[in-house]
């Protein structure tokens, strides 16, 4: 490095930057390190030592961290997202020149990142919002990366990225996504794609269970054996592990002992939000959110759950399955439920390509989900597959492959949405991945309905099937 200074910098050192940091470094590019806390700066320091020897030297002020790196510089900034980006951007831009780049890795929402895009201009800094997925053990050995921004900025660190992200059989795990905050909307879709895998494997297991009466090593053995087949995925592959531990502080499973309470940041919310901002329909994501909310509700299910009991039919009026069987369905029902969920993030990103004028490549976006994140899977070389056949596809259920797919396990699909239905199991994500593609595929509908209850009691007009224009009818004087 030019005369001793760093060849990037990264500020924040929790979790996720620590993480980053040592894996920039272990990929042989030398990082300066800084936190408002300084105490994690010895912490990463020690850890560069322990391991490896890797070359990352620690800094206790924004001044010195800003300076020993060379220019122009690039600087990633892993913070809480919110006004702790905002406070750590000024106190290191102060120090950086026209020329140096500001890389947010954190969750932020688009928008803030183009805020700050443009507050920075003024000072010649360029910006990148960089999505960041694959938690700690992906932050250490190779995340997925999804920057976004000036595409300056992104070439100035491209080789670090290329090295320092996932490696999969076709490229590492990184793409210039596109301008603006567009890094940070796709790893939002990303992370609203992730709330639905999870719905769906916890609505699979549901079923497993209280509909095939199925143990804890049963459902690992099941997981594991999805986990070899169409369903591999580091999600099934995690949910396998999950059911082997046991408790230390009792008998059984640990899994058994967990409060029923799901926790969120927000993510899956503003994927959730976006969708009905831009007309998209995303029932299975929403579901998924939805299913949040309601777990949230521990004591007042545990109180509807008395009054109620009625619909808890699981235990009294469990249907007789075939076990084999409704293990095979359930796992046709699972793959067909995610098709779906796929297909409502991937069009979400679609609309605010459109919108946005960010020109996504979709089959980038499959490719570089592949490895490093959360959700990454076999299947999404399908559907990098699928976009670089047709970049236009209209819905990923459509691609002639995953069509045939999807009608393949409907019966499947049905079977078991329908006995967990009757068994009083909610498969939500399962329902509404069900429901969408049952409406989607459906070349009438009854909307006409709607138009015409709208006609009447609005006079909002209706389009016919049979001649262009618009129409009113004084419905009541007909009735
Ligand atoms: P975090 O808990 O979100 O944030 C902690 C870090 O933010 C610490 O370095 C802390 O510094 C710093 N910070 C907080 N307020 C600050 C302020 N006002 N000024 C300066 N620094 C401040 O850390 P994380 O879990 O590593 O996540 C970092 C970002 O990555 C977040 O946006 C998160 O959403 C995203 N992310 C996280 C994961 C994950 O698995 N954890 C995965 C993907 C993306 P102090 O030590 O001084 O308090």
């Amino acid at each position: 490095s030019a005369a001793g200074l760093s060849r990037i910098g990264l500020a924040g050192l929790a979790v996720m930057g620590q993480n980053l940091a040592l894996n920039i470094a272990d990929k042989g590019f030398p990082i300066s390190v800084y936190n408002r806390t300084t105490s994690k700066v010895d912490e990463t320091v020690q850890r560069a030592k322990q391991e490896g020897d890797l070359p990352l030297t620690g800094h206790y002020s924004p001044r010195d961290f800003v300076l020993s790196i060379q220019r122009p510089r690039s600087l990633v900034i892993l913070v809480k997202a919110g006004s702790p980006v905002d406070q750590t951007i000024s106190a290191l831009s102060e120090f950086m020149d026209s020329g140096d780049t500001i890389i947010d890795g954190g969750n932020e929402w688009y928008e803030n990142t183009e805020r700050r895009m443009r507050q920075v201009q003024d000072k010649g800094i360029l910006y990148l919002g960089m999505g960041v997925s694959g938690g700690e053990e992906g932050a250490r050995n190779g995340p997925s990366l999804m920057p976004g921004g000036s595409y300056q900025a992104y070439l100035n660190i491209e080789e670090i990225v290329k090295k320092v992200a996932a490696q999969v059989e076709d490229g590492p795990c990184v793409t210039y996504i596109g301008e603006g905050g567009s890094g940070n909307f796709v790893k939002m879709v990303h992370n609203g794609i992730e709330y639905g895998d999870m719905q769906l494997i916890s609505e699979a297991y549901d079923v497993l269970k209280n509909v095939g009466g199925l143990s804890n090593s049963e459902l690992a053995d099941i997981f594991d054996e999805w986990n070899r087949g169409e369903l591999e995925s580091f999600l099934v592959e995690i949910t396998a592990n999950i059911f082997k531990v046991k408790d230390e502080h009792g008998d059984g499973e640990l899994v058994d002992k967990i409060l029923d309470k799901t926790g969120m940041k927000g993510t899956g919310k503003w994927t959730v939000q976006q969708a009905a901002e831009l007309s998209v329909a995303a029932p299975t994501i929403a579901a998924s959110l939805d299913c949040r909310y309601l777990s949230g509700l521990k004591e007042e299910r545990e109180a509807a759950a008395a009054v109620l009991k009625e619909a808890g039919m699981a235990e009294a009026a469990r249907p007789s399955v075939d076990k084999k069987r409704l293990i095979d369905d359930v796992r046709q029902a699972l793959y067909a439920s995610k098709i779906c969920s796929y297909a409502q993030g991937m069009n979400l990103l679609r609309a605010k390509s459109v919108e946005q004028n960010w020109n996504l490549n979709f089959g980038e976006l499959a490719r570089i989900w592949k490895g490093g994140c959360i959700i990454r899977a076999v299947f999404l070389d399908r559907i990098k597959k699928a976009y670089q056949r047709n970049p236009q596809l209209a819905s990923l259920i459509v691609d002639p492959d995953f069509a045939k797919e999807m009608v393949q396990r409907q019966a499947a699909w049905r079977r078991v949405v329908g006995l967990a239905i009757q068994a009083g199991i909610s498969t939500p994500g399962m329902c509404a991945s069900l429901s969408y593609f049952d409406t989607y595929r459906r070349a009438r509908l009854p909307a006409n309905l709607v138009q015409a209850q709208r006609d009447l009691f609005g006079a909002h007009t209706y389009e016919r099937i049979d001649r262009p224009g618009a129409f009113h009818t004084e419905w009541t004087k007909l009735a």
